[in-house]
């Protein structure tokens, strides 16, 4: 019987131009060539492969929405798919490029003016300046809007940085970080280029004992009176408003990495229930577990035809704010269901990082949390039904 192991079951891939299509299989097999046989030794060792850093800027894909950055003019749905090959490769490495590429360069161009957007986006989209994106605090997470601590003080020409960030991935290695803080003169939140080589009082430190996206670096940032001159603030990014904008776009992205990690963990079951018998026949003969094959792939259609969606919203130019944190809350939910089905799939090698499957298992549940938690999203979405705010 013929059997089909795409999971773009619904062939959403022939909606990219011809020339998508071939970029995103180069960079697939780019990823499979460099990234494939590092991953699972580096995740364990939760260290970063630096050595893979060299191959990212001739693929494209830091900042591929400015002028000032991108090799070739791009759909928002070529970019979608481009996520969902790094977040099938693997999870971490995706969130390595969501940061420099997404937050980082994001937030610069969309809140930098355009003497800044020259000065630093040519230079991070060839690598060689790696940036960071520094809004959540030790004491504030989903509540950052509200609760950001972290002061900006105008001192003349300069502004003086005083605060604690958590969990800012590339931190420990990173040229530049977006730090938001707000300024103590009229409140707003602002955001900052720190250049941590040059910036005294920056100091980054690694969190350790993580048991999710292992290879990302996150640190524990401080901040004592670090300076940064007037041509370092984000020229337009005057209050909270403008880095929601920023993570409204990188929400998409990360919706799109959450289907590529469940796509991961599918193909990884696919493979293993194929070869692995039991009663004398392979496990994918068995009903219960092509159900588990099943359900997966439903998950993940629909999850693939939600993002593609927002994607073309976000190529039409219409609003997408609101549908892009749906998509981010729907898509990690499901693509939990999906690692956990994979998981079970493959009985007890399904915790053994060797079959590809337990990385991406414990990968889902950051990719859940960050860029705004499940409940986060689901409130902006109840918000747009209700016309009422239930944060508070
Ligand atoms: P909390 O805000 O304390 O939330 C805890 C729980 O309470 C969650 O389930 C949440 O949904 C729930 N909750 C909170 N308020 C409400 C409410 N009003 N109603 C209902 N439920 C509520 N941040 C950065 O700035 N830069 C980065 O590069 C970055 N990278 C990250 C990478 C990883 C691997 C992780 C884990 C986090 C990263 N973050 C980063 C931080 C991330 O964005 C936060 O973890 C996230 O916003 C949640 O904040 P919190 O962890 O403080 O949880």
């Amino acid at each position: 019987l013929e059997r089909t192991l795409d999971v773009d079951f619904y062939h959403v891939q022939e909606l990219l131009a011809d020339e998508e299509q071939e970029r995103a299989v180069r960079i697939r097999e780019a990823l499979e060539q460099h990234v494939t046989p590092i991953i699972e030794d580096h995740w364990e060792r939760a260290e970063f492969p630096h050595q893979i850093k060299p191959i990212f800027p001739e693929l494209g894909v830091y900042g591929p929405l400015w002028e000032e950055s991108r090799l070739w003019e791009n759909t928002a749905l070529y970019r979608g798919w481009v996520a969902l090959e790094f977040g099938r490769n693997d999870a971490s490495v995706a969130t390595f490029v969501g940061v420099h590429s997404g937050l980082a360069m994001n937030a610069i161009g969309m809140c930098g003016d355009a003497g800044q957007r020259a000065e630093w986006l040519p230079r991070m989209a060839r690598g060689e300046l790696i940036g960071a994106f520094g809004l959540t605090e030790p004491l504030h997470g989903s509540d950052t809007a509200r609760g950001l601590e972290t002061t900006a003080r105008r001192v003349g020409g300069e502004w003086v940085l005083d605060g604690a960030k958590r969990w800012i991935g590339n931190a420990t290695f990173a040229d530049v970080v977006v730090i938001w803080a707000r300024d103590v003169a009229d409140d707003q939140v602002k955001g900052f280029i720190v250049e941590t080589a040059t910036s005294p009082g920056f100091t980054a430190t690694k969190i350790e004992r993580k048991q999710s996206l292992r290879v990302v670096q996150n640190a524990d940032i401080t901040l004592e009176g670090v300076r940064v001159p007037e041509e370092r603030r984000l020229q337009l990014g005057n209050g909270f408003r403008d880095t929601a904008r920023v993570l409204a776009l990188t929400r998409a992205e990360v919706a799109w990495q959450a289907v590529g990690n469940a796509v991961g963990a599918y193909e990884a079951a696919v493979r293993y229930v194929t070869e692995r018998e039991q009663f004398g026949r392979p496990l994918a003969s068995f009903q219960l577990v092509q159900d588990l094959l099943a359900r997966s792939l439903g998950n993940i259609t629909a999850s693939i035809a939600m993002c593609t969606r927002l994607s073309q919203l976000m190529d039409e130019g219409r609003p997408y704010d609101q549908q892009a944190a749906l998509a981010k809350a729907f898509v990690t939910a499901r693509g939990r269901e999906v690692v956990g089905w994979c998981r079970e799939a493959l009985g007890g090698n399904g915790i053994q990082l060797d079959q590809g499957v337990a990385r991406r298992f414990a990968d889902a549940e950051a990719l859940y949390t960050y860029e705004g938690t499940y409940q986060m999203n689901n409130l902006i979405v109840g918000r747009s039904i209700t016309g009422k705010s239930a944060f508070v």
